[in-house]
């Protein structure tokens, strides 16, 4: 054990985050990619140390929540038995990639990843939220994960460097990426960090030169059910039970973590060859559920600054979304679930629920002091006084 994360720094295993319902211990798969065999480990992992839930990030990590400090030692010794545990905290908070989910095998993608992973984890410091998305399909997929270095495809398919902040890359050779990923991090790290240790390369990118070629279109990528050659299985916000992801491990031969709150199974093209089948509810592989276009922060009583539960409420209201309608359920104005505005933004406050249209959490409200069944009937255009 090495100490723990506050709020707003950037946790993982060796350092977990301290939250209301215990520590957070944010775990970073190799490529993000678990194997079978780490699938099944990891569920009696969280059932036993932790509060048996398991959460997918929007940085394509894993986490495991309320797990008491004096678990923490057996945890991660589990996890290291698994081969999911870096040697030290430093290296694991370098290794910082985001690999896209719809590789191939022997498309060199793998590999690539490797390379870069020893670049990252042999640059200077950098600051801790500072990472790296390896966007190499046929179309770039990982356009709204936040990263500060992209290594993409313009449009002839050839590789692409690209710092964040700029519209145009590099084109770079296979070979070559590691090298020129290299020199750009030893930039970062002379022109873009501050004395606080922090920065962004998207406030510094400008003082580049040389990134002319320009990337090919992002492909919105799709929220759940087959896509690109296997099957993309999404949760209701980013959370399973344990023996959930145990199952999944019977059904393909590598679970892919994604950023989209879905797991991508190569070679998994029915969803009857999935755990649903067999009595695991909770899965999704219909593009058109509700629940995707769904979010909901952890609230109350996971989260210390929440006014009240959200999760529970957001489940009940997707149900009466219209198509396409986006729904957020945020416990307090920080918004933590969904920086963004969303069509309809529900936040708790200390007088209720506040209800807002086409608006980012502890915005301006439209009707405020609404409590779970107003807002019901106001989602279920009951209240024809104020139709949404
Ligand atoms: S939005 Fe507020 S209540 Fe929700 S997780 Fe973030 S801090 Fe907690």
């Amino acid at each position: 054990m090495t100490g723990f994360e506050i709020r707003g720094h950037c946790p993982g295993a060796l350092r977990p985050m301290a939250s209301a319902d215990g520590l957070v211990v944010r775990i970073r798969p190799p490529l993000g990619v678990l194997t079978p065999a780490q699938a099944r480990g990891l569920a009696p992992a969280a059932q036993r140390f932790g509060s048996a839930v398991l959460e997918l990030t929007s940085r394509a990590n894993l986490q495991i929540r309320g797990v008491p400090e004096a678990a923490h030692p057996a945890l991660i010794a589990a996890l290291s038995d698994l081969g999911l545990i870096d040697p030290d905290p430093a290296t694991e908070r370098a290794r910082n990639l985001v690999v896209t989910p719809f590789h191939r095998d022997g498309d060199g993608t793998a590999n690539l990843g490797r390379a870069l992973t020893e670049v990252m984890l042999s640059a200077p410091p950098l600051p801790a939220k500072f990472g790296v998305a390896l966007d190499c399909g046929t179309a770039p997929v990982l356009g709204a994960t936040p990263a500060d270095i992209r290594i993409e495809r313009d449009g002839t398919g050839a590789l692409l460097l690209r710092p964040d902040g700029l519209n145009h890359g590099r084109a770079v050779l296979p070979e070559e990426a590691p090298d020129a990923l290299r020199a750009l991090l030893d930039w970062f790290a002379h022109h873009g960090v501050g004395e606080d240790g922090r920065g962004r390369m998207r406030d510094a990118a400008a003082g580049l030169c040389g990134y002319d070629t320009l990337p090919a279109p992002a492909e919105v990528p799709p929220g759940a059910g087959p896509a690109h050659g296997g099957m993309l299985v999404a949760v209701p916000f980013g959370q399973m039970p344990a023996e959930t992801l145990a199952a999944l491990a019977d059904a393909a031969d590598e679970l892919r973590l994604t950023p989209w709150r879905a797991l991508f199974l190569p070679g998994v093209t029915c969803a009857s060859a999935l755990p649903e089948a067999q009595g695991k509810p909770g899965l999704i592989t219909d593009p058109d559920d509700p629940l995707l276009r769904t979010h909901a922060c952890t609230g109350a009583p996971g989260c210390p600054q929440a006014h009240a539960e959200t999760r529970p409420l957001a489940r009940a209201l997707a149900a009466h979304l219209r198509p396409g309608q986006q729904l957020h359920v945020s416990g307090c104005a920080k918004g933590c679930a969904h920086p963004a505005p969303a069509d309809l933004t529900i936040t708790a406050g200390p007088e209720g629920y506040a209800l807002a249209r086409n608006a980012r959490a502890g915005d301006p409200p439209h009707r405020n002091g609404l409590d779970a069944r107003a807002l019901t009937s106001l989602l279920h255009g009951t209240d024809d006084a104020t139709p949404l």
